[in-house]
């Protein structure tokens, strides 16, 4: 199995959970409280995929 990349760094994952802390207060895990998050009326996030049920889900090559 391919190694999952890092989504802060040039490197595979290792696992150190810096990307699950809160960019706040870094003794916090992140909870999705969005005090970080200017939101106004709306929000735009950007999303990798939809998965349905009725698909299959393709294999990690
Ligand atoms: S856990 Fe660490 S190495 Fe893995 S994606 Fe998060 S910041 Fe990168
Ligand atoms: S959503 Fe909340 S807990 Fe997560 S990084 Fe932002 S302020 Fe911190």
């Amino acid at each position: 199995m391919e190694p999952q990349k890092c989504v802060l760094y040039d490197r595979d994952c290792i696992g150190c959970m810096e990307c699950e802390m809160c960019d706040l207060d870094p003794n916090k895990v992140c909870d999705n409280c969005g005090k970080c998050l200017d939101i106004k009326d709306y929000a735009v996030i950007k999303i990798d995929k939809i998965v349905t049920g009725r698909q299959k889900p393709k294999k990690n090559k």
